[in-house]
């Protein structure tokens, strides 16, 4: 990304800037337990540590490869970071999109498909959207 193409997406960077604190949070307590980070698409791209190790015990219903904070993405692994990069980055223009209301928009999404009936995660809209990205390991699995 150039510095222009930066310079012109200042507003989402801005009006997502709420949750990509967040984000540089849990990003900077991941560096501290070891984790690699890079700026790439725009993003701060942080992989493994022991943070991952911490998620890679948890449940596997609760187990997250990846996930994103504003223009922050978090992933165990640089393989997960590579498989989820794209599905990830699809957040990333989300929270661009929706800015601080997203957080509360994804739960709400998921509050009302768990009332229907249908899976939080997988029939969350904003989920649903993400699956659609070209190599998105979640394809198919609507
Ligand atoms: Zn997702």
């Amino acid at each position: 990304m150039t510095i222009q193409n930066t310079l012109a997406r200042l507003p989402c960077y801005l009006w997502a800037a709420p949750c990509s604190v967040a984000g540089l949070v849990i990003a900077c307590v991941a560096v501290l337990l070891g984790a690699k980070a890079q700026v790439r698409n725009g993003t701060l791209q942080v992989i493994g540590g022991r943070l991952a190790t911490g998620i890679c015990r948890l449940p596997t219903r609760l187990k997250i490869v990846a996930f994103t904070h504003g223009h922050v993405i978090y992933a165990v692994s640089r393989t997960a970071m590579d498989s989820y990069r794209e599905h990830e980055l699809v957040h990333v223009r989300q929270y661009e999109r929706w800015g601080p209301l997203f957080p509360f928009l994804y739960i709400g999404s998921s509050l009302i498909q768990k009332l229907k009936g249908r899976d939080p995660y997988f029939a969350n809209w904003f989920e649903r959207e993400a699956h659609k990205v070209e190599g998105s390991p979640f394809v198919g699995r609507d």
